[in-house]
């Protein structure tokens, strides 16, 4: 097989399948189906031995009210009932009164690593001697991004311990996720470091830590907008404090916690043509940033009003990457309304915390299933081959079973058939 797919790279999309075709006995439907999803324009560009394109779903969540502004959010989700859950919190957020979203920075920093460091003082005294000729030398590296109004900004060096030493540079790269721009300034403050300071360096790369684009999203509820009877809207409010405290205390918790939360901001951060690895990396590193991996919204009962804050790292862009190439993306950027990085940002925290709060609330009265039964039945459904005319019917017949299973949802399907 190796020698098949020998120059793999050199061959057109068509040659790709009909090789593939061949060697691993692809049906003329599956090839069929592989050929009909190919991508327009230049998105095929964008990766290597580009095949076909995968399609994902993707929607829109409703009701969000993010610093008084109304907002309508596409997600790119392939999971039911995460843009239900969404609307649904936003709604009721928006009925307290809305989200509050604050950027505190969007800054980025990347790493110069140098190895087999005698004497740390000496690196540290170096760089801070030079910091203004590093910074120029950066700077010069990617000059448009000064004319922009941004560039790089500080230049610093930390002991990593067992002769390891990081020079980090932090850059302002204004609307862009800059890991590109970030990484051409580093390699060329790394050429400075071994020609003047003669030490060979490791590496050079971004840091997807994200820690200087925090982001702020906070809700205030009313406890008695929890339920029809106060009693039970104070029990509500309770509960779902301690669901939050839970995910404070254990880390088995507090990951499925933040995956509920990541169902929204996934799903947004793909809809607008970002790096989602990069997004993921960046919150669970801060769900650790205390030393033991913790829930991400933190939910608090004050007076007579629940309290909701969800901070999270989000390095995100609206220009350059694959925002330009992916055609959906400045259409999805225009539904969300998002003409810059930083409202992009708000508006990921605050579907995070709505998808937070709408998990947690289901989680502690109804339980998730109630409201994600209907979802996973039609999933059901489709999986047993139901057609788009037959879901429905299918689906309301599941749904009048208890836990209804596939061998069930086939016999089913077979009678409708019949
Ligand atoms: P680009 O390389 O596309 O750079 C962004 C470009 O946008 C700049 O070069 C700039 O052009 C242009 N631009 C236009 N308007 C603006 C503006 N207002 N502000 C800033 N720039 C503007 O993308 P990024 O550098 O942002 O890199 C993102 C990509 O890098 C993502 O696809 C990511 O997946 C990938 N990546 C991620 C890594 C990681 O996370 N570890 C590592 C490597 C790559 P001009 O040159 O004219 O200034």
């Amino acid at each position: 097989m190796e020698a098949a797919f020998s120059q793999f790279y050199k061959r057109t999309p068509k040659q790709r399948l009909a090789l593939l075709a061949e060697t691993l006995g692809l049906s003329e439907a599956e090839q069929q189906a592989l050929q009909q999803r190919a991508a327009q324009g230049d998105a095929p560009l964008l990766i290597e031995n580009y095949l076909t394109t995968y399609q994902l779903p993707e929607g829109v969540a409703v009701n969000f009210r993010v610093n008084g502004h109304d907002y309508v959010v596409p997600m790119v989700t392939e999971e039911p009932s995460v843009i239900a859950a969404a609307s649904n919190g936003a709604k009721q957020l928006t009925i307290a009164g809305g989200i509050t979203a604050a950027v505190h920075s969007r800054l980025l920093t990347g790493q110069v690593v140098l190895s087999d460091v005698k004497v740390y003082a000496s690196i540290d005294d170096w760089v801070a001697l030079h910091q203004n000729e590093l910074l120029d030398v950066a700077k010069q590296a990617h000059p448009s991004i000064v004319t922009r109004g941004g560039g790089p900004k500080s230049i610093r060096t930390r002991d990593l311990g067992e002769g390891f030493v990081s020079i980090d540079l932090t850059v302002d790269v204004k609307a862009a996720m800059g890991a590109n721009m970030m990484n051409t300034m580093l390699e060329a403050v790394a050429d400075v470091v071994q020609s003047k300071l003669h030490h060979t360096t490791l590496f050079s790369i971004l840091s997807n830590a994200g820690d200087q684009s925090l982001t702020t999203a906070t809700v205030s509820v009313p406890v008695s907008q929890l339920a029809d009877d106060l009693d039970d809207a104070q029990q509500v409010a309770k509960r779902l404090v301690q669901a939050s405290r839970i995910a404070q205390l254990d880390p088995m918790r507090a990951v499925t916690h933040n995956k509920g939360i990541m169902n929204g901001v996934d799903a947004l951060v793909i809809a607008m043509g970002n790096d989602w690895r990069a997004i993921e990396s960046a919150a669970h590193a801060f769900a650790v940033k205390d030393g033991q991996y913790r829930g991400l919204s933190d939910w608090q009962l004050a007076g007579d009003r629940l309290t909701g804050t969800l901070t999270l790292p989000l390095p995100v862009g609206t220009v350059g990457g694959a925002t330009k190439v992916l055609p959906l993306v400045s259409i999805n950027q225009k539904i969300a309304r998002i003409n810059s990085p930083e409202e992009l940002m708000k508006l990921i925290a605050a579907v995070g915390l709505a998808q937070n709060f709408a998990a947690l609330k289901a989680l502690v009265t109804s339980g998730i299933q109630q409201g994600h039964m209907k979802m996973q039945v039609r999933s059901l459904a489709m999986t047993v081959g139901a057609t788009p005319q037959e879901v429905p019917v299918l689906t309301e017949q599941l749904m009048a079973l208890k836990d209804p299973n596939e061998a069930q949802a086939k016999q089913l399907l077979k009678q409708i058939r019949n």
